[in-house]
């Protein structure tokens, strides 16, 4: 078809459809019924209340956490024991020498175990929750539970040998942003005691001591109450093996177990045989 008539045919069809569209519209408003609404302007149907600004529930992932990192449990607490570590010799007082091996942490044995389950005193747990909810910063936890060929191997100094790490009842840790400033987990330690409705007006939870009488190797004696005893090592205080990082850092031990209503002490049977190995 030539261009030519191609456009007299449309021009055609055009000219067809628009009577018939005016016409339509035509009849549509012929039969078209109107109503009025009778109402007025604050009339509602269904009284809509004010919208009210409120936080969303968390998701299920988001429930473990506290701010931006993860919530702190017993599994932070497990040996960092490994068996690739190479072999210690420590030097016995009859210049005897004894092989230390590492352990092969989390993989090789669990946490202390009470009443059927594995276990951590909650207290430490609590704090530091706590401090990390206040700082907003990550608890850097770098000594939990030791297993005695932990903690043989990673200090073998005679004095640790009954330490309360091998029954879950001591933690080391740092906080990562306040590295340099452990003066400031301490002051929220206290505070921890201050405001928790549980400690809240028992002056033997809330007030803190300084152990000025016992012998240690530390600049600043250490803190206690009636629950915990709290030591500040500084830069180059308590390095062992599972401390060799730069940093001050602050080891809390438990003195008193509040559910049971006892005073926590190292034995040689909770140490040994408190926990299965796999
Ligand atoms: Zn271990």
């Amino acid at each position: 078809m030539k261009p030519c008539l191609y456009f007299l045919f449309l021009l055609v069809l055009a000219a067809c459809t628009g009577p018939e569209r005016a016409h339509e519209k035509k009849l549509r408003r012929a039969n078209a019924k109107g109503e009025f609404i009778l109402r007025n302007h604050d009339d509602f149907f269904y009284l809509i209340p004010p919208p009210k600004c409120r936080t969303r529930e968390k998701y299920p992932w988001e429930k473990n956490y506290i701010g931006r990192f993860p919530k702190i449990t017993k599994e932070f607490f497990r040996c960092k024991g490994k068996s690739s570590n190479l072999l210690h010799l420590r030097q016995e007082e009859a210049e005897r020498e004894v092989p230390l091996f590492d352990c092969n942490g989390g993989l090789q044995h669990t946490l202390p175990v009470r009443d059927g389950i594995e276990f951590i005193y909650p207290v430490l747990i609590e704090i530091l929750n706590y401090i990390q909810a206040r700082t907003e910063k990550k608890v850097m936890i770098t000594c939990g539970h030791r297993c005695p060929a932990h903690n043989s191997y990673s200090d073998p100094k005679p004095e640790n040998q009954t330490s309360k790490h091998m029954i879950g009842a001591e933690v080391d840790f740092y906080v990562v942003g306040l590295e340099e400033a452990p003066e400031t987990v301490l002051e929220l330690i206290f505070r921890f005691y201050k405001e928790n409705t549980r400690y809240r007006g028992r002056k033997e939870y809330e007030l803190f001591c300084r152990d000025e009488k016992r012998k240690t190797d530390l600049k600043i004696p250490p803190f206690y109450n009636k629950e915990i005893y709290v030591k500040q090592y500084m830069r180059e205080e308590g390095r062992d093996l599972d401390n060799q990082h730069s940093y001050p850092y602050l080891s809390i031990q438990v003195l008193f177990d509040r559910e049971k209503n006892q005073r926590v002490s190292y034995s040689w049977s909770l140490a040994h045989q408190g926990f299965h190995r796999n």
